[in-house]
């Protein structure tokens, strides 16, 4: 089989095991004489495929019973403008802790609505760490404060749930839901694009609970308001069948890994590989220096010079290895490892780095 180790940002890489079932059941569905996409999402298999994977979900992230799930579309960007749309209930003032591009962009939009502030942010040294934070920071009469726990593109991650005390936590989780377990109470809204680790493009997956659902102001459109997606359980519309049919088989998969704690350990793992190597590299560096603020999935580093990160991403690709050039505007390499990664990809990376440099060596 000549697949590559896809390093993909999002989309990304998906378990070969997902994408041979789905292929299997691409002419035939179990036996319906017709592929997921062809189903209407009213017939009683398609209702099928989206409770059960709904209850995976549940069960994989314990998902308490006073928690709406709702698989929506326009992606997590849609979301930048659904929460405050919904979550500004009261005060209309919403808190925000600014890492990265992502968390820019909810606040730019969220402030259409609502008197917005930063209380932490770590933009004047261009997001390289966790800014502190603690929550005396936010106003007291705040309708929720908003984090994103992993930053795609600069490859920092909140180790902590951020403590709000009892003030209601949002969090972007696009891209490392699923990737450990997390206590699903501390927060009054998850939301995730679908497409790193939860399957493909076109599905964001919103967990909210109950008592937050009904504050959307009547002149809010209804497929922006999660009070209509949960009294019509996720089919306002036509909702994205197949990539629910895709979660609800990414989401079978982590249940056979062993659940959470087992992606827990393996993306640990994988991580590991790289960051040990970064440090004791006379070479390659790590661009996050803080062990505790670097992503575990997005690995970022550079070599000397924009040249040689060129060669090396050029390097990578006569290996087997796709995707590993840094975001636009930050440069240098990052390496994307969700839970699809297989260990054997990092492994393949890190060889490659430790030859990388030994050539570099050699050619001084
Ligand atoms: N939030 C985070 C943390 C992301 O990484 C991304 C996409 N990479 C987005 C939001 C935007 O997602 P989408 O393209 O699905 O709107």
């Amino acid at each position: 089989m000549d697949r590559v180790f896809n390093f993909s940002a999002g989309p990304s890489t998906l378990p070969v095991s997902v994408l041979s079932q789905a292929a299997q059941e691409m002419l035939n569905y179990r036996g319906t004489g017709m592929s997921v996409m062809e189903m209407s999402h009213r017939s009683k298999m398609f209702i099928d495929i989206i409770d059960t994977a709904e209850k995976n979900l549940r069960d994989i992230l314990a998902i308490p019973s006073n928690y709406k799930v709702l698989f929506l579309h326009g992606g997590a960007t849609l979301q930048f403008s659904m929460v405050p749309l919904n979550l500004l209930r009261k005060s209309k003032k919403a808190d925000y802790i600014n890492t990265g591009e992502w968390s820019k962009k909810a606040i730019k939009e969220a402030k259409k609505f609502g008197d917005i502030k930063i209380v932490a942010s770590s933009e004047a040294e261009t997001f390289n760490h966790i800014p502190e934070f603690d929550v005396s920071m936010v106003r007291e009469d705040a309708d929720y404060v908003y984090y994103v726990s992993n930053n795609t593109i600069y490859g920092t991650e909140f180790s902590e749930v951020p403590n709000v005390g009892e003030h209601v936590l949002v969090s972007d989780m696009s891209s490392d839901i699923l990737s450990r377990p997390i206590d699903v109470a501390k927060f009054g809204l998850i939301y995730a694009g679908a497409q790193k680790n939860m399957g493909i493009a076109g599905l964001t997956v919103v967990i909210i609970r109950d008592d937050l659902i009904g504050f959307a102001d009547p002149s809010v459109p209804q497929m922006l308001d999660y009070k209509v997606h949960a009294d019509n359980g996720s089919m306002l519309n036509t909702p994205a069948t197949y990539n629910i049919y895709i979660a609800g088989l990414m989401f079978e998969w982590i249940k056979k890994m062993g659940g959470l704690k087992v992606m827990q350990e393996l993306n640990e793992k994988k991580a590991a590989l790289i960051y040990d190597y970064l440090d004791k590299s006379d070479f390659f560096k790590a661009t996050i220096a803080k062990p505790e603020h670097r992503s575990r999935m997005n690995v970022n580093f550079r070599t000397p010079s924009a040249e040689f990160d060129k060669a090396f991403v050029a390097f990578t690709e006569t290996r087997g290895m796709e995707n590993l050039k840094g975001y636009r505007t930050v440069g240098g390499i990052r390496a994307s490892i969700y839970n699809a990664m297989p260990i054997e990809g990092v492994e393949t990376l890190v060889k490659a780095m430790v030859d990388f440099e030994e050539l570099t060596k050699t050619n001084q």
